[in-house]
C-alpha cells in the first residue's frame, strides 16, 4: 500500500507513455512536487507502433517540445539510427526532421532521464478513480485502494480507456498488445458525464529479419548529413542503418480482397472510426482500387534487434492471412512472423471539453494529454504532454498559453479543443496558416524565451541559448552592413537585374541563387563567419518578405485573442443567433473572440453580434 500524507503532491500524472512522460518531466522542471503512476515502470518511453520519431509536421512538434526543454527530441537524438531530412529539396519551412529510432536505446535513454529528475517520484500502480472534492480533482485512488493527493491531476491513458484488441475474428481486452486495459477508469469517467466516443488505430505484423531475403531489395539509407532534433545535441550517437524497400502486388491485393470479410475492420466488427491518413492495407486495397502496388519499408527495430516493422501495412486480418499476403512480396517469401498485426478500438474525450491549457472545464484540476484527447502519434501525444504538465504545475495562476501564431503546439491544440475530431487528429504543415514562420529550424527562437518565461529550462540550456542568440545577432549585423552591387552578385550567380540597386548582405540572401557560398565568392568578411549561423540567418532572409505580410495577419488575430469571453458567459441568453450557432458556443465554450471565430458554421454577423454583448458587459 502506499502510504498518503494529504496533499502529497502538486501534479500526479497518470500513465508513462509519450503523453505522461513529457507532462511529469515539464511539471518537474517547473519546480512541482510530482508523482508519476503508470502500469509499468519499464513501459516508460515505450513505442505502441512504429519505431521512427519526427517526419512532416511532426518534426516541428519535437523541435518544439525540444525549445522548453522537453524531452522527446532528447531521447530521439540518443536513440536515432537513421536521420532523413523529409523534404530536404523544398524550402525550409516544410523540411520535416525524422529518425528511425532503436526501441531499447529510446526505453533506456527514458529511463535515464527520469533517474535524473532529482526528486521525481515513479510509481508503478493502476489508477483506477478519481478523488473528487467540492467540484475540484485532487488526487487519484490506486487498485490497492490507497490514495493519491495532488492539487491536479493530469491523465494520460492513451489507448487503455476500454481497449480492445482485434485479430480477425478475435477479440480480447487490452490497453495495447501484452497490456491490460484500464476499465475501471473509464467507468469513471462515465461517471463525469464527458462526451466519449471511439477510435481505432492499427498496426502492422512484426517481421524477423533474419527470415528476409535481403539480396534483391531497393535499400534507403540515412542522410549523410544528419539533421538532429534537439537543440542541445553534438555528434550523432549511433551507427546509422539503412531500411529495406518492398512492395504489394497484384497477388497481394488479390489475398487481402478474398479475404476482406475475415478483417475486424470490414466485417464490421469494429466500431470506431480509423485514421484516414494512416490507412489499414485492407483500406488501401479497398479506396485505391486502381493501384496495383504499394511501397513497404522494412524498418529494423533496433541496432541489436532482429525485428522488423514493414511500415505501411497495418491490419486487422486474421494471423493465416496476414502471412499470406506478408509472403507473396519480394524478400519475404520465407518471412517468419513475430507478432500479429492487429487493430485497437478505444475510448477518447471529446477534447471540445478541455480549455486551452487542456483542463477539463467541468472539474477544474483534471488535464488531460494525449491519444485520450483523439489525437494519433506519439508527438502529438507528447506536446499535449508538455502543455498539460506546465499548466498543472501552474494552476492557480493564468495559463501559460499556446497561440497558432507562435507555435504548431498551438495549432494543435486550438483545433483539438475548438473543432473537436472526428478521426484520430495528426499534425501536418498544412494545419498552420502561419507556417512560413513556425519552421522546425527556428523553434527555439521562437518557444525558448516563453520557456525561460515560464520556469521550465535549464540554465544550461539559456545559456546555450543566449549564446546562439548573440551569435545570430552579431552575423545578422554584419551582412546588414554589407553591401554589393548587382553586377558583383550576378557575376556571382545571383539571379539579380544587373543594373538594379546595391543589396545588403542579408537581403542578398533572400534571392535566388543568394546562397552563402555565392556571398562567400564575392565577400572575405563573410567566408570568415561561422558558416552554420550564417545558413540559419540565410533560413531568416529567405521568408523576411513573408514574415511580415504573416506579421500583419498574425498581429489581427491577436487583436481577437486578446477580446477575452468569460467562462460563465451567458451564451445561452444571446439574442439574435441561431440554436444552432447557440449550441456550438455552448459546448466549445471559446476563450476568446478568435476562437469563436473559428468554430465551424460561425458567421461574420454572429461574431459582431457577440462582440458588441462583450463590450456591453465591460
Ligand atoms: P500511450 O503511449 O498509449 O501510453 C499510455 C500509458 O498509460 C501506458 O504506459 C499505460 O500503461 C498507462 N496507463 C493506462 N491506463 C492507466 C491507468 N489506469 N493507471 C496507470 N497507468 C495507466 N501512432 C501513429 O502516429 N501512427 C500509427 O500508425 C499508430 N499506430 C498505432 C497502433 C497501435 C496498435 C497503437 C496501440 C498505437 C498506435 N499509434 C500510432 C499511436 C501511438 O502509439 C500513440 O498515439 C501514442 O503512444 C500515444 O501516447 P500516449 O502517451 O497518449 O499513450
Amino acid at each position: 500500500m502506499f502510504h498518503v500524507k494529504h496533499q502529497d503532491f502538486d501534479v500526479v500524472v497518470v500513465g508513462g507513455g509519450h503523453a505522461g512522460a513529457e507532462a511529469a518531466h515539464a511539471a518537474w522542471r517547473m519546480g512541482a512536487r510530482v508523482c508519476l503512476i503508470t502500469m509499468r515502470r519499464r513501459d516508460l518511453g515505450v513505442m505502441s507502433c512504429n519505431p521512427a520519431i519526427g517526419g512532416l509536421g511532426k518534426g516541428h512538434l519535437v523541435r518544439e517540445i525540444d525549445a522548453f526543454d522537453g524531452i522527446m527530441g532528447r531521447l530521439a537524438d540518443a536513440s536515432g539510427i537513421q536521420f532523413r531530412l523529409l523534404n530536404r529539396k523544398k524550402g525550409p519551412a516544410v523540411q520535416g526532421p525524422r529518425t528511425q529510432a532503436d526501441r531499447n536505446l529510446y526505453a533506456a535513454a527514458a529511463a535515464a532521464e527520469f533517474a535524473a529528475a532529482d526528486g521525481l517520484r515513479l510509481l508503478e500502480a493502476e489508477v483506477c478513480d478519481l478523488i473528487v472534492r467540492n467540484g475540484k480533482c485532487v488526487g487519484v485512488v490506486l487498485a490497492d485502494g490507497s490514495q493519491v493527493f495532488s492539487t491536479s491531476v493530469v491523465l494520460t491513458t492513451g489507448t487503455f480507456l476500454r481497449g480492445l484488441i482485434h485479430i480477425g475474428d478475435e477479440t480480447h481486452e487490452a490497453g495495447r498488445m501484452g497490456d491490460a486495459p484500464s476499465v475501471r477508469l473509464a467507468e469513471r469517467m462515465d461517471e463525469l458525464d464527458l462526451e466519449l466516443g471511439r477510435l481505432k488505430t492499427g498496426t502492422p505484423p512484426r517481421l524477423d529479419g533474419r527470415t528476409i531475403d535481403w539480396t534483391n531489395l531497393e535499400s534507403q539509407e540515412a542522410d549523410e548529413d544528419p539533421v538532429q532534433f534537439s537543440f542541445l545535441s553534438g555528434h550523432v550517437q549511433n551507427r546509422q542503418i539503412a531500411c529495406g524497400i518492398t512492395h504489394t502486388n497484384v497477388q497481394t491485393h488479390e489475398i487481402i480482397q478474398k479475404n476482406l470479410d475475415r478483417s475486424a475492420m470490414y466485417g464490421g466488427r469494429i466500431s470506431g472510426t480509423g485514421p484516414r491518413y494512416c490507412p489499414s492495407i485492407e483500406d488501401k486495397i479497398v479506396r485505391f482500387a486502381g493501384k496495383d502496388s504499394h511501397q513497404v519499408f522494412l524498418e529494423p527495430e533496433g541496432l541489436d534487434d532482429h525485428t522488423i516493422y514493414p511500415n505501411g501495412i497495418s491490419t486487422s486480418l486474421p494471423v493465416d492471412v496476414q502471412t499470406d499476403y506478408v509472403r507473396s512480396m519480394v524478400g519475404l517469401e520465407q518471412v517468419k512472423i513475430l507478432q500479429p498485426g492487429y487493430a485497437i478500438e478505444y475510448d477518447y474525450v471529446d477534447p471540445r471539453a478541455l480549455s486551452h491549457s487542456l483542463e477539463l472545464r467541468k472539474l477544474p484540476g483534471l488535464y488531460l494529454a494525449g491519444q485520450i484527447n483523439g489525437t494519433t502519434g506519439y508527438e502529438e501525444a507528447a506536446a499535449q504532454g508538455l502543455v498539460a504538465g506546465l499548466n498543472a504545475a501552474n494552476a492557480n495562476k493564468e495559463p501559460i498559453r499556446f497561440t497558432r501564431d507562435a507555435s504548431y503546439i498551438g495549432v494543435m491544440i486550438d483545433d483539438l479543443v475548438t473543432q473537436g475530431v472526428a478521426e484520430p487528429y495528426r499534425m501536418f504543415t498544412s494545419r498552420a496558416e502561419f507556417r512560413l514562420v513556425l519552421r522546425a529550424d527556428n523553434a527555439d527562437q521562437r518557444l525558448t524565451p516563453i520557456g525561460i518565461g515560464a520556469g521550465c529550462v535549464s540554465e544550461a540550456r539559456r545559456m546555450v541559448f543566449a549564446d546562439k542568440m548573440e551569435q545570430l545577432e552579431k552575423t545578422r549585423s554584419i551582412l546588414d552592413g554589407l553591401k554589393f552591387s548587382s553586377r558583383e552578385l550576378a557575376g556571382a550567380g545571383v539571379k539579380v537585374n544587373p543594373d538594379g540597386p546595391r543589396r545588403t548582405g542579408f537581403e542578398v540572401l533572400g534571392l535566388p541563387m543568394g546562397t552563402p557560398a555565392a556571398l562567400c565568392s564575392i565577400s572575405g568578411e563573410v567566408s570568415e563567419l561561422d558558416p552554420q549561423v550564417v545558413d540559419q540567418v540565410a533560413k531568416d532572409a529567405l521568408y523576411a518578405n513573408y514574415v511580415a505580410r504573416q506579421d500583419k495577419d498574425a498581429e489581427a488575430l491577436q487583436r481577437d485573442e486578446n477580446v477575452r469571453i468569460p467562462h460563465d458567459f451567458p451564451f445561452s441568453s444571446l439574442e439574435g443567433l441561431s440554436n444552432e450557432v447557440k449550441e456550438k458556443l455552448i459546448r466549445v465554450a471559446p476563450e476568446t473572440l478568435a476562437q469563436a471565430g473559428r468554430i465551424e458554421g460561425m458567421t461574420p454577423a454572429a461574431l459582431t453580434l457577440l462582440l458588441s454583448h462583450l463590450r456591453r458587459q465591460q
